[in-house]
């Protein structure tokens, strides 16, 4: 908190920086929608597991009398959290994909048993056959939200399909030449004083649904967003042990060198990593990146990794926008 403004810093769908400010007021309307838009209907209590990198009072918000929240850091083992995950057995679980898929493993070999009511998919973009994997482990739609610095922008229906808040924001499309379902979005958001949001153009490729949906809504729906579907890299801890460490976090690295405009992260061993980036100068950015990665490794418990730069940028524009790629098999 700044005053009465909540500050916070996000790495948005897109996986570019932003800075995001709220008042008390724009605060409690965002907490309502997510109240309307994203709890179960026809439930007023409950208990909300929230997987992410950072807590953010923005976030906790939402807690009420009725709902409970409670926060699970990503920086942690996942194993350390299944237990307490199970004991809690919430009613909402809400966590990236990658993380949903691995407690559906889980929940697959019989080491954790929750009945979650919705299941919500978060910070990283869903892919279909994740999806299909995780609602046929906890038989039940699997929900989406898609949210950045940039605003609260879509959630899912009953039916799982996501839709653009169209009753909060207006969202104007620059289509791909040539393809016309496919367009960058350009939102304004009439919820938004303390940082007006006018006209601001997402990075994120939008494939538009052309089929109407069955629940009716005439909001915008969205067959699937075009975004990353970064790999879980995997370092050794320093007492030898193997710790993931989620894309999110990558990413935040990468991002912390101003100088960086684009980049592609490959881990191609377990203390290796091969950086490509693109940046306005080439020396400074590969110093910051150099400097924020020891400290990463520092404080977070694990063992010194080699890191290559490179001045050459992979292509991007491929099927996949992949930023965060691990380029050896996990055994
Ligand atoms: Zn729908």
């Amino acid at each position: 908190m700044l005053g009465r403004i909540t500050v916070g810093l996000s790495s948005g769908t897109s996986g570019n920086r932003g800075l995001f400010l709220v008042s008390g007021r724009e605060r409690a309307k965002w907490v309502a929608a997510v109240w309307q838009k994203v709890l179960p209907k026809k439930m007023y209590k409950g208990k909300i597991a929230f997987f992410l990198r950072a807590n953010s009072n923005l976030y906790t918000s939402v807690k009420s009398k009725r709902w409970q929240f409670h926060f699970f850091d990503l920086m942690q083992p996942l194993s350390e959290h299944l237990e307490r995950l199970a004991t809690l057995s919430p009613e909402v679980l809400v966590a990236p994909p990658s993380v949903l898929l691995r407690i559906a493993h889980r929940q697959a070999e019989g080491k954790v048993l929750i009945h979650p009511k919705k299941i919500i998919s978060v910070a990283e973009v869903l892919e279909p056959a994740d999806r299909k994997e995780m609602e046929a482990v906890f038989g039940q739609t699997v929900h989406q939200v898609y949210q950045c610095t940039e605003g609260f922008l879509a959630s899912s229906c009953a039916f799982g399909v996501l839709h653009f808040h169209e009753d909060r924001l207006r969202i104007e499309k620059e289509y791909l030449p040539g393809n016309p379902a496919c367009f960058y979005p350009i939102i304004t958001d009439f919820n938004r004083i303390t940082q007006p949001i006018v006209r601001y153009k997402l990075n994120d490729l939008v494939h538009e649904r052309t089929t109407a949906c069955p629940c009716g809504s005439v909001m915008l729906a969205i067959d699937h967003i075009e975004g990353r579907a970064d790999d879980i890299f995997e370092f050794s801890g320093a007492g030898g042990q193997k710790k993931q460490v989620f894309p999110d976090f990558i990413r935040r690295v990468m991002l912390s060198s101003e100088a960086v405009q684009e980049y592609v992260v490959e881990q191609t061993a377990p203390a290796q990593l091969l950086i490509h980036i693109q940046a306005q100068n080439f020396e400074i950015a590969c110093r910051e990146l150099q400097e924020a990665f020891g400290q990463f490794f520092k404080e977070n418990g694990l063992a010194e990794c080699e890191l290559i730069f490179n001045s050459d940028l992979p292509l991007l524009r491929d099927a996949k926008l992949r930023r965060i790629k691990r380029r050896f098999q996990e055994d």
